[in-house]
Formats: C-alpha cells, structure tokens, sequence
C-alpha cells in the first residue's frame, strides 16, 4: 500500500471510530476522501502537516436549547445548533436548517461540504452550518416567529458579519430570515451583514432568491457546452418544489428545456407540458400548500405518490433538488436506462455512494452538488460585499457575476480533472482543486 493510500484509510478509520453514529457525515467525508489521492501524491507536504485529519475536525461545534411557546400555550423545547467548520479562507458562511431530520451528523456534512463548495466561488468565505430539529410545517407564522427569536437570542452570542454569517437551507426562507434578522438587531443593533438571504427592503440581494436555481442550470450548461449539448429541447427531471427547485424550472425553461417533474416530500408531478412555474410558486410559496394542489388544478399535471426518481419514462438530465440521498444506485441505474445522460445537484449529497458509482461507470455528465449549487452561497457573498459597501447592485450586475461564477467553478472542475489525468471526472476535479485552495490557506497560517 503507498505511503498515501494508508495516510487516507488511517484518517478515515479515525474519523470514523471519533463518530460512530454519524453517518451522513462519515459518507460526505468518504465521497471527498475517495478523489484525495491524486493531490495528496502530489503534495507530501499535505501529509506532514498532517491535514486530512486537521481539516475533518470542525474548529466549533455550538449546541443549545430552544424554548418556545406554541399557538396552545404549551412550551416546546429543540435543539439549535452552529458548526463553525473551517475558517482560513474567510468568515464561516452556510445556511441555517429547520427540519425535524436536522442532528449533528446531517449539520457536519453539510457545513464539511460547505467548506469547499464555498472556496469554488473564488470569493473569501470559510465554512460553516446550522440549524434545529424544528419543523416549521404547518406552524403558524406567531409560532415561527417565536421560535427564531428564541432561536436568534443565543445564536445571537456566536455570529457577526466578520465571524459567522448564516443564511437559508431548507425550511429557512424569507420568512425565517425576517424574523431571525429582527431579533438580531434587536439584542445587538442594526448590521445587514450578519445574515443573508434577507428581503430586500432591508439590505438583500436582488437575484438572492433565484441564485441557487439559475447557478445549477449556469453550471450545467457549461458542462453540456463543454460536451457538444445544452438545455434546448431538452427533457428534465427536477426534484423538489422548492426555492431551489423552482428557479432551476424557470431558468431550464428559459433556455428551451421542458421541465416535466417536481416533488415534495409525498409524491410527484409529471406535466408533459412543462410545469408551469407561476402556479408551482402560487401554490408553494403563497399558499404553503402541497403538490395534490397543482395536479388538481392543471388537466395536462399527473400525481403519483412516492419518490419521482422511480418515474419511469424517457427523459435526459435530471436535476436532484430535494434533499440528501434521495437517490440510490438501483434509482440510478433506473434513471439511465431511461435516457437521462446528465445530471447536477441542486441538493447538498442528493446521490448516495452507490449513485456516485453508477455514474461514473456509465460516464455520463456529472455535477457534483459542492461545485454545481454553489451559485445560492456566491450570490450570498455577494449579499455581503453590498452591505460593506452600502450599495445594491441591478439585477443584471448581479445576475452576471453568478453567471461568471459558475462557468469559473465549471471550468475549474474541468481542468483541474484534465491536469491530474482524470478525464471527465468533474467531482475529482472540484474536490481536488478546493481541497488544494484550503490546504494552501491552513498550512500558510500555521498550526492553529
Ligand atoms: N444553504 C445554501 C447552501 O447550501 C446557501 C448558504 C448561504 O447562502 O450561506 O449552500
């Protein structure tokens, strides 16, 4: 075994004898370390200054509780947390999110993920995560907004807009930033750039809303450019009803796909049509209703219960926005069996590893999500730079640096794959050249 091989397995059995019961975490540290070897053979500096094992361990983890009052008078109590990750490239930037699923397995996953994903925007962001096991499903707006404001009092303590800067995830939208801003403002005094995501009116980012959708579509054109294709007269698959979800459907549409499904957590749609944006955003956002709604409103819409990634008929790119591992290997192979020759997450680890694998030995176009929905985060950084400089930009400068910003993580993917001889592995190529950029940036500040 080389020298290098046996550094990855002794790290990782480490790591996993540290947190045994951590199993999403533990897979997102697994799919990073898989691509590793390439870079570290590369770098035995890497190996003396033992990185690996320095870069897994989050230099914070904050748990605390949540004592609210529900509609009933009852007090409820959850679980709030912040994983402040990795801190050498800048502040400790990811979203919050309110989920009953949320524990501190999925929260280091996603704030380990973030780490790199937020170092391929080009933009001084370090990584970090949090959030509740709070479900805001069904709650009514007085007991959301009770919540984030006892949520915000001790999130309060940890957070500043040159130290941590949280924004939305899942079940963290509009609503809760409001809500979560104003608390803050409230303890402390006002500064816009302690939190992104806001509305408008008080120091958010026009395009903010669409960034995550537009980004992963941005992304995936590049990548079906770079291989002779694009989103014209293209059939996709999109999972999830969500923010994410919806902005992907309006941006694919624009560039001449048709969008045929989107989810939520009971069931799917399929509209051979093309799902219509407006009534999806009508029917989600403003209602905060489920999807039985559209298909009973919409002759040409479909609804079938279960997971729309055993939806059997032809299609080309899919397009995972739900959430993590929704899609399996046996799913996997379903999906290309039936055409689909491209797919790119939206979802933070939408793919498990037996997905990942399927892909590969297929060769078909692969956008990893830490590279392909980096767009929400960048338009983020973006949110911050705005409040530095007291200024809003037009939608059209915003929209533009995204567009940017995406084909430069595409085209990072793309070369770093071809430098290390890898061919058209985009996950290699964003893993190894985020890895080397935080690397660089831990050793040079020594050990700390
Ligand atoms: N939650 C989003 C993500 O997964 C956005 C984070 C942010 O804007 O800070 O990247």
């Amino acid at each position: 075994m080389s020298r290098v091989t046996d550094y990855i397995q002794s790290t990782f059995q480490d790591v996993r004898a540290r947190n045994p019961h951590e199993a999403e975490y533990l897979q997102a540290v697994e799919e990073l370390l898989a691509t590793l070897e390439p870079v570290l053979e590369a770098h035995p500096e890497y190996l003396e200054e033992n990185i690996l094992a320095r870069m897994l361990e989050p230099e914070r983890v904050i748990s605390f509780r949540v004592p609210w009052t529900d509609k009933d008078g009852k007090v409820q109590v959850n679980r709030g947390y912040r994983v402040q990750y990795n801190s050498a490239v800048g502040p400790y930037k990811g979203g919050l999110r309110f989920h009953p699923s949320v524990n501190q397995s999925i929260l280091k996953f996603l704030g380990f993920e973030q780490i790199f994903k937020n170092v391929l925007t080009g933009l001084p962001i370090g990584g970090g995560k949090g959030g509740s096991d709070f479900d805001p499903k069904g709650k009514t707006d007085a007991e959301v907004m009770r919540f984030c404001q006892s949520f915000m009092s001790e999130l309060q303590k940890h957070i500043g807009p040159s130290l941590d800067v949280p924004a939305g995830d899942i079940g963290v939208g509009a609503r809760e930033i409001g809500y979560l801003y104003g608390q803050y403002k409230r303890l402390r005094q006002f500064d816009a750039g302690v939190l992104t995501g806001k509305p408008l009116a008080f120091g958010g980012s026009l395009i903010r809303p669409e960034a995550t959708g537009y980004g992963l579509v941005y992304f995936t054109e590049n990548m079906l450019q770079a291989n002779g294709k694009s989103f014209k007269d293209q059939t996709v698959l999109i999972s999830g009803s969500g923010n994410v979800a919806q902005y992907a459907l309006q941006k694919a549409t624009q560039l001449g796909a048709t969008v045929i499904a989107v989810s939520d957590s009971n069931g799917y749609i399929i509209d051979e049509n093309g799902i219509d944006f407006d009534l999806l955003v009508e029917i989600k956002e403003k209602r905060r209703a489920r999807l039985t709604e559209y298909a009973a409103e919409k002759a040409s819409a479909r609804y079938y219960e279960g997971s729309v990634w055993d939806y059997q008929g032809p299609a080309d790119i899919a397009l995972p926005c739900a959430t993590q591992n929704e899609i399996n290997g046996t799913q996997a192979k379903a999906l290309i069996q039936n055409g689909v020759y491209c797919l790119a997450e939206g979802a933070n680890m939408p793919s498990d590893l037996d997905a990942i694998k399927i892909y590969k030995e297929n060769d078909i176009l692969y956008g990893p999500a830490k590279a392909a929905n980096a767009g929400g985060v960048a338009v983020s950084a973006l949110e911050m730079s705005q409040n530095s400089l007291r200024l809003s930009w037009t939608k059209e400068e915003v929209d533009q640096r995204l567009q940017d910003i995406m084909e430069n993580i595409f085209t990072t993917a793309k070369t770093t794959a071809e430098t290390y001889n890898l061919g058209k592995d985009y996950l290699a190529g964003a893993n190894i050249a985020a890895f080397e950029e935080v690397a660089n940036a831990m050793i040079a500040q020594g050990v700390v």
